[in-house]
């Protein structure tokens, strides 16, 4: 049998070895026992089931939670098969006449392998259809989807084990999930009604995996490092992640704005966008996605080189599920998440409405989730704590983390951890953390007064200390395994044999204090030395007229004043820095206008030994056209602006606007045309005379020139517009 699965493997997927435990996890299947498998993302859990499945006699049965993904996985299994009939979909998206084409494949046993949602599962007919087939086994897939401690509760799975009952067959279950916390282990296994499972736990270390949380300032400031973080990592893949759909967008077009690769993508994409962001990105023609938790369920990109959390995820369920999307090849790969603990205010906010129990948990998910964050301690360690995993932290550290590249400062806490311990125990292990910390801190919170702890002997006996000091004793104490959470019981801290064991014998406790992201200032940028250079801002200006009367221009034709603002503070000394660091300026107006500017700089900052900063300038998404493909195109092919404005589905003056702030940027465009088409040449000719004499083309001096003479305020905008085209760019 042994080799025969190997065989199996290859046919029928291409492979030559199993991965990890995928061989044992296939035999257990095979022989009929109930099996399950927790296997982090990207581990290989979609194969445990399928081979099997057309290994073995009958149809199995597979329940998954997301229709986009079943079809997925079909045309995966299809792919590689001849008989395209061998894999199929079983749920509302299928009309009747497709339906009953599957249940016949079935029937025949043509069909090996269905997937089906947990709605269709349950229906009557259903459950009579599957009574009346041959069946192999059934395959549970996201099984944590059962438990309502997990991150993704459906109601529907409980369901699963009464009706799989109902099918009344007798054949094995295998459940399948990436994220189980011991608690969550277990409601698995009884809530499917798993007879002696053979489990299988493969490690959730992921060591090409480095994980970093930065303290989140204001957006400006987190926008930008996130654009220097891709800025570092030019044309790889990457997933920004975000908590609403509108800032998907805005950071997607805050990115292309300078330059990046990147789209959107969330649930509310107009029908046919999703599969094309998805596509693009696994065709490497989009580099970033900004997107909501909408995607990734189904994307399987095996050289995504980082995952950033612009927000933080609701779990650390989610998070590592999240981050475990890069460096599915086992090619080092970042994680990068922001944190100030406003974000976790704002998320306990959604959920007041609603129902206690659920509240609850999701509580517990927050408050795990922010003191991940805040830990110093080495954060591969407090991973693999959470899903009930022990790792010890070489000396030196793990080298994948940010606390253990730099570590923060340790202290001998033995007297304070002995302190803590012995708060749980007099307080009898009934107590959550917060509230121990409220009475270790001498805080008579109402609870506290309702139990009268504030008449205990230890009521207020640490309040030398703050808050963020006892949280981070409980918390260490909890990832050294002296004390342990009970979930069921809200979070209710309990000791443990090695905690007992402590207090007979107190010994040295180091650790390092959590990090404070109360109240988070932005993060400097170093090497950066952006400051105005007046000295040679008059240079420049003295420059720009002189040239500016050699063309017979206005000064402001040749370098806009924030131009000139810009060059005098970032020292561009090639047309491409001009171009990239300068407002208002394009590569072909740094060619048409800069040498001489450039020139300047250069020998400034030689004479006068000037370290240029080696920063980059941030563009904001305003200062450039969201439309701009979209009008230069139309523009070349001479549409009407009226045409366009309305293709763009805005009015004609936003039209205006996004076409001055596309000229004001430094780019040519091919108007002509339409002052051939739209405009008396007389009319334009005076508005043009006007300007090229003008001393400024400020529009308001122009308007009170000329509007009396009869020029409408659209016409003198249009040829100021035009002037400036014709001139500057
Ligand atoms: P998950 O555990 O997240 O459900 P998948 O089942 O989607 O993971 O598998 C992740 C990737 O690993 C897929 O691209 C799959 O083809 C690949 N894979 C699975 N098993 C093997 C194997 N034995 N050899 C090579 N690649 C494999
Ligand atoms: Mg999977
Ligand atoms: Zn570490």
């Amino acid at each position: 049998m042994t080799n025969q699965l190997e065989a199996g493997l290859n046919e029928h997927f291409g492979f030559s070895t199993f991965r990890g435990p995928q061989k044992e996890i296939i035999k257990s299947i095979l022989d009929a026992n109930d099996t399950f498998v927790i296997m982090p993302t990207g581990g290989g859990k979609s194969l445990c089931y399928q081979l099997p499945a057309l290994i073995a006699d009958g149809t199995a049965i597979v329940i998954s939670p997301l229709i986009a993904l079943m079809k997925n996985q079909v045309d995966q299994v299809r792919a590689m098969q001849e008989d395209e009939r061998i894999a199929h979909v079983l749920n509302s998206t299928l009309t009747q006449k497709q339906a009953k084409e599957v249940k016949e494949d079935i029937s025949t046993g043509r069909c090996k392998i269905v997937y089906i949602a947990p709605e269709t599962l349950v229906k009557e007919e259903t459950i009579e259809f599957f009574h009346s087939v041959n069946l192999s086994f059934v395959a549970v897939d996201e099984a944590h989807c059962i438990s309502e401690w997990g991150h993704d509760f459906r109601p529907e799975y409980r369901k699963i084990k009464s009706t799989i009952q109902k099918i009344g067959k007798n054949i094995p279950i295998i459940g399948l999930t990436a994220t189980a916390t011991p608690k969550v282990r277990e409601d698995v296994i009884k809530n499917l009604g798993m007879e002696k499972p053979n489990v299988f736990v493969s490690s959730f270390l992921r060591d090409n995996l480095f994980y970093e949380v930065r303290p989140k300032g204001s957006k400006e400031n987190v926008l930008k490092q996130i654009v220097q973080f891709i800025n570092n990592r030019k044309g790889q893949s990457g997933v920004i992640y975000c908590l609403s759909r509108k800032s998907t967008e805005e950071t997607a077009e805050l990115l292309q704005a300078n330059g990046i690769n990147a789209a959107a993508y969330h649930a509310g994409l107009e029908s046919g966008m999703r599969p094309k962001v998805q596509d693009g990105f696994l065709m490497d023609d989009i580099d970033v996605i900004c997107a909501t938790i909408a995607f990734g369920m189904g994307i399987d990109k095996p050289d995504v080189r980082y995952v950033i959390h612009l927000d933080i995820p609701k779990s650390i369920e989610n998070y590592y599920q999240e981050t475990g999307r890069a460096g599915r090849d086992g090619i080092e790969s970042s994680c990068l998440a922001f944190f100030s603990h406003k974000d976790i205010n704002k998320l306990e906010k959604f959920l007041k409405d609603k129902p206690i129990a659920e509240k609850e948990i999701a509580g517990q998910h927050l408050e795990e989730m922010a003191s991940y964050a805040e830990s110093a301690a080495c954060r591969r360690k407090f991973l693999l704590h959470y899903f009930g995993e022990e790792y010890t932290v070489p000396d030196g550290g793990c080298g994948h983390c940010d606390n253990c590249k730099n570590p923060k400062e340790q202290i001998n806490v033995k007297e304070e951890a002995t302190l803590a311990l012995n708060v749980v125990q007099e307080l009898l292990e009934n107590h959550t953390i917060p509230y121990l910390v409220d009475f270790l801190t001498g805080r008579a919170t109402q609870q506290i007064k309702m139990y009268k702890h504030d008449a205990n002997a230890l009521f207020g006996k640490g309040k030398e200390k703050d808050k963020n000091f006892w949280n981070s004793i409980f918390r260490n104490l909890l990832l050294e395994g002296l004390l342990k959470k009970d979930i069921e019981k809200y979070g209710v801290i309990l000791f443990t044999e090695k905690g007992k064991n402590y207090l007979q014998k107190p010994t040295d406790f180091k650790i390092a204090l959590f990090h404070d992201f109360s109240d988070v200032e932005d993060v400097s940028f170093e090497s950066t030395n952006v400051a105005l250079d007046d000295e040679l801002k008059d240079l420049l200006v003295q420059l720009r007229k002189k040239i500016a009367k050699k063309h017979q221009l206005q000064p402001t034709i040749i370098f806009l004043e924030n131009s000139i603002n810009d060059m005098a503070t970032y020292y561009p000394i090639t047309e491409e820095e001009m171009a990239k660091n300068v407002t208002g300026v394009s590569l072909s107006k740094a060619k048409k206008y800069g040498k001489e500017f450039i020139d300047l700089i250069k020998n400034y900052v030689e004479e006068n030994d000037i370290s240029r900063p080696t920063d980059f300038v941030m563009k904001s998404a305003e200062s450039s056209s969201k439309n701009k493909i979209k009008i230069s195109q139309q523009i070349d092919k001479q549409f009407s602006f009226d045409e366009i404005a309305s293709n763009l589905n805005i009015s004609r003056s936003e039209f205006l606007e996004e076409l001055e702030t596309i000229v004001g940027s430094g780019t040519k465009l091919n108007i002509d045309y339409f002052f051939e088409q739209e405009m008396e040449d007389d009319i334009l000719e005076d508005i043009m005379e006007y300007f090229s004499e003008a001393e400024t083309l400020d529009l308001q001096i122009a308007l009170e020139e000329l509007e009396p003479e009869g020029y409408t305020e659209e016409e003198i905008e249009l040829v100021r517009l035009k002037y400036y085209n014709d001139n500057a760019n």
